[in-house]
């Protein structure tokens, strides 16, 4: 069934999204933010489903081993399911992004989030970045240049407004999302 899902880093805000995207029924579960396997919801409005994936990165309670097993699963269900998958959102803090991309880099390793984006570029899904969190940021159009940058989308990331959404999922603010969301569906003929 054709989907539409979202992914990114635990705490990323990713699970309030999914109830603007979905509407209030989503239920975090019981140990929010620390959701362990694929969430698969009908999306009524459009007609296809939504899947919210584990997040991945650092959780507190979860050790090493089980955040590699967490991101692999990540990583093969996207490539399984790569023809089916009409949009990713890759959701991301952007109030932390260039701070923990740049720690990352300083010390030679690649960021996860960098790391995600490449490869949903390499196995072709369209993927729109959710620019999460918006509101706890001070100087947006700077900090949205910075994230375009290091994901390998040369600034202004105004060229890319089909690329990169900046969201505040905690305020209901998704249009841009939405907006973008729905650009790729009409590329893909599915805006009907
Ligand atoms: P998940 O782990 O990615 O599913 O993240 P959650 O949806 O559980 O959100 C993690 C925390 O970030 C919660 O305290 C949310 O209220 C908060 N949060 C989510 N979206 C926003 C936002 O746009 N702005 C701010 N300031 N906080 C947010």
């Amino acid at each position: 069934e054709d989907e539409v899902v979202l992914v990114g880093r635990s705490n990323v805000g990713k699970t309030t999204l999914m109830r603007e995207i979905v509407g209030k029924k989503y239920d975090v579960g019981s140990r929010p933010g620390v959701t362990l396997e694929p969430n698969r919801y009908e999306w009524n409005a459009e007609g296809f489903a939504v899947t919210d994936l584990p997040g991945f990165g650092f959780m507190s309670g979860v050790d090493e081993e089980r955040r590699e097993d967490i991101k692999d699963g990540i990583v093969g269900y996207l490539e399984d399911n790569a023809d089916s998958i009409l949009v990713a959102v890759h959701v991301i803090d952007a109030s932390a992004f260039i701070e923990i991309a740049d720690r990352w880099e300083s010390r030679g390793e690649v960021p996860h989030d960098i790391d995600l984006h490449g490869f949903l570029v390499d196995i072709d899904v369209p993927v729109v970045v959710s620019a999460n969190k918006t509101d706890k940021v001070d100087d947006r159009d700077a900090t949205l240049d910075g994230i375009a940058e290091r994901l390998g989308y040369p600034p202004p990331w105004k060229q890319w407004d089909d690329a990169i959404a900046p969201t505040c999922a905690k305020r209901g603010s998704t249009d841009a999302l939405f907006g973008a969301i729905r650009t790729h569906l009409s590329s893909q003929g599915r805006d009907d």
